[in-house]
């Protein structure tokens, strides 16, 4: 991948949006590895994996519709988008799990919106997160905010692509769900940065 040129995936962000760690192992160091949270997502993707449409109640609802932005430099796939009869287009991102926010997701269906609204010519304004354990849809409005932070992510994912170093880690509670835990060494890590500015510390008092 030319960092400075090829479009960033969409599911970037959100790993980038998670932990960044995690999206430079991902991305920069092609890390990969299941746990319970990822079979599940992926058991919920398999409902839409299949490219294709199906007309309910007037409504097209296009499966795994292929996206990009040429202006944000962006590239992925819509699990769902509807196509309403009054011209409404609204993106429907699956996720396990209940209905509850997750910033990261929100960030993934507005990189979502900002692609079809460059591919079609027409405004999204919201778009859902649909929870398939608890089958509810959560609508996300596309907001201003929303749409600065995909810009500014997908900068930061570009420069960490160019340097081809991993962010340091999180080590909070986020690595309980992590499925790279393994690979990535969180708490080892940690204290390694933490002796290295300890003795940094001890240096610069000497001096
Ligand atoms: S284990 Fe923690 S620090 Fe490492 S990639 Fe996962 S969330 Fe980030």
């Amino acid at each position: 991948m030319d960092e400075h040129t090829d479009p960033v995936p969409i599911s970037a962000l959100q790993h980038w949006a998670y932990c960044p760690r995690q999206c430079g192992l991902i991305h920069v160091e092609q890390a990969f590895a299941e746990n319970i949270h990822t079979e599940r997502g992926q058991a919920v993707h398999q409902l839409v994996d299949e490219p294709g449409y199906a007309m309910k109640l007037g409504v097209k609802v296009e499966r795994a519709l292929p996206l990009w932005s040429e202006r944000i430099g962006l590239i992925g796939k819509a699990d769902v988008v509807e196509f309403h009869p009054d011209g409404k287009v609204f993106p429907v991102e699956f996720k396990h799990g209940r209905k509850r926010r997750k910033a990261h997701d929100d960030l993934q269906l507005a990189a979502q919106a900002m692609c079809l609204e460059e591919m079609l010519g027409r405004p999204v304004p919201r778009g859902a997160i649909y929870h398939a354990s608890s089958r509810r849809r959560r609508e996300v409005d596309i907001t201003a905010e929303l749409r600065r932070r995909v810009v500014e992510t997908v900068t930061a994912i570009r420069t960490m692509l160019a340097s081809g170093v991993l962010p340091p880690p999180a080590n909070d509670g986020r690595c309980r769900e992590c499925s790279l835990k393994e690979i990535c060494e969180p708490e080892a890590v940690a204290a390694t940065d933490k002796l290295r500015k300890a003795r940094q510390l001890l240096f610069d008092a000497e001096q």
